[in-house]
């Protein structure tokens, strides 16, 4: 059958596609330990459930606005703005996930041939996306002796007139690592002065683990709207990835533009969602608290076995749920890259993790600690045996 350029082109997402492999095997039998996608293994709190089944009951199952319905609007104004924005709900546009927050913006930014920044380790979509407004994702290398930290300076050097924007995600998926908010202010001094736009996912902002301090472009948005564009969503912070629910805070030209996009894909996100996610901004937020709790001991937990692995190098994130440890020093002839030894891992230890060239760094491979205690243990026990002999 003859498909379109675009979609032959298009790369699967790699996070998705070992989950649903990991998925398939054990449904065939095997015994397989996932560390492989991130999604919080947490039930969702029971009040924002509640919610949702309070909105069926009353017959809240119709269209809402295409950028939602007033109340979430307002409310992810109001979260925005306790972290330092000045917004209206017309600066808020409420989707499909994070994921299509971004997928809007770049279709909305980003013109043929225009670049976008990308400092690498990113997230397996971004790049994609970019593509698919027909732009040039361009990665900005920081390794692990970076820290995995981009600085101005490193944005500058691959910046030309054809820079258009650039994302930073922190806490980082696959690192973990929280920039602060010092930092952060150099970064958006950077992009007011060479007028390239911010777009900054902070999706894992919900997940900083003391004594680190969250941080974002809040503050930075209320100032220069044009410059900065922040996502955000329910799926880390409230235990939600099947209710598809994300929030971009912009311009209200921008979202504008994305509400036309929408408009004319997607309509409104469901309706019922829109309830559960109202709830959980507004209502109680013990639930978050204890979460991030149990992912601050199993990183802890994590990170204790890692460090008796000679020749790895793990840095200890501040945030998220991934590890993103450098395991080049145990490549050889027979297990040469990050997906081969995934692919030993997964076939002689039945552990899935994804290999990390495919955030954009072959020495590494990503952990997602958003497991139980047990399977975490017992993976990377099963990890070490593999690979140490330990
Ligand atoms: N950004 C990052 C960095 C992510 O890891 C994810 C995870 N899926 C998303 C955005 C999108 O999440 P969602 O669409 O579930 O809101
Ligand atoms: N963001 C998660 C991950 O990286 C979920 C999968 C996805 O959306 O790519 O595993």
């Amino acid at each position: 059958m003859l498909l379109a350029k675009r979609v032959m082109q298009l790369k699967p997402s790699a996070t998705l596609a070992i989950n649903t492999l990991a998925q398939e095997l054990k449904a065939s039998g095997r015994e397989i330990l996932s560390l492989s996608v991130g999604e919080p293994d947490f039930d969702t709190p029971r009040h924002i459930g509640d919610a949702a089944i309070k909105a069926i009951q009353t017959g809240f199952t119709k269209y809402t606005a295409v950028p939602g319905m007033p109340e979430l609007r307002a409310a992810a104004s109001g979260y925005f703005n306790s972290q330092g924005a000045k917004s209206a709900p017309d600066n808020i546009i409420i989707s499909n996930g994070g994921k299509q927050c971004l997928y809007n913006l770049f279709q909305s930014l980003l013109n043929p041939g225009d670049e976008a920044l990308i400092p690498a380790p990113y997230w397996v979509s971004y790049p994609p996306m970019v593509e698919l407004a027909g732009a040039v994702p361009v990665p900005v290398p920081a390794g692990v002796e970076k820290q995995f930290k981009i600085s101005p300076e490193d944005l500058e050097r691959k910046r030309t007139a054809k820079t258009r924007l650039c994302i930073i995600n922190s806490p980082s998926n696959p690192t973990g690592t929280v920039y602060t908010q010092k930092e952060i202010d150099r970064l958006a001094e950077w992009a007011v002065d060479s007028n390239v736009v911010i777009v900054s996912d902070e999706i894992y902002c919900a997940l900083v683990y003391p004594p680190a301090q969250p941080a974002g472009f809040c503050s930075w948005w209320a100032r220069h709207p044009e410059n900065f564009v922040i996502v955000n969503g329910v799926s880390k912070s409230y235990a939600m990835t099947g209710w598809r629910v994300g929030y971009t805070l912009a311009h209200d030209a921008l979202i504008k533009a994305c509400n036309k996009l929408q408009g004319q894909s997607s309509s409104n996100i469901c309706s019922i969602a829109q309830k559960a996610a109202l709830e959980a901004i507004t209502g109680s937020s013990d639930s978050v608290a204890a979460m991030r709790e149990s992912f601050m001991r199993r990183r802890n937990l994590a990170m204790d076995i890692i460090a008796t692995w000679p020749g790895v190098n793990c840095l200890c994130p501040d945030g998220a749920f991934y590890l993103f440890p450098d395991m080049h020093k145990l490549y050889n002839s027979s297990m040469p890259d990050s997906t081969a030894l995934c692919k030993v891992l997964l076939d002689k230890a039945g552990v899935a993790l994804v290999p990390g060239i495919e955030f954009g760094d072959d020495n590494c491979v990503r952990i997602s600690y958003a497991a139980a205690d047990a399977t975490l243990q017992k993976a990377l026990q099963k990890i070490g045996q593999c690979l140490l002999g330990r």
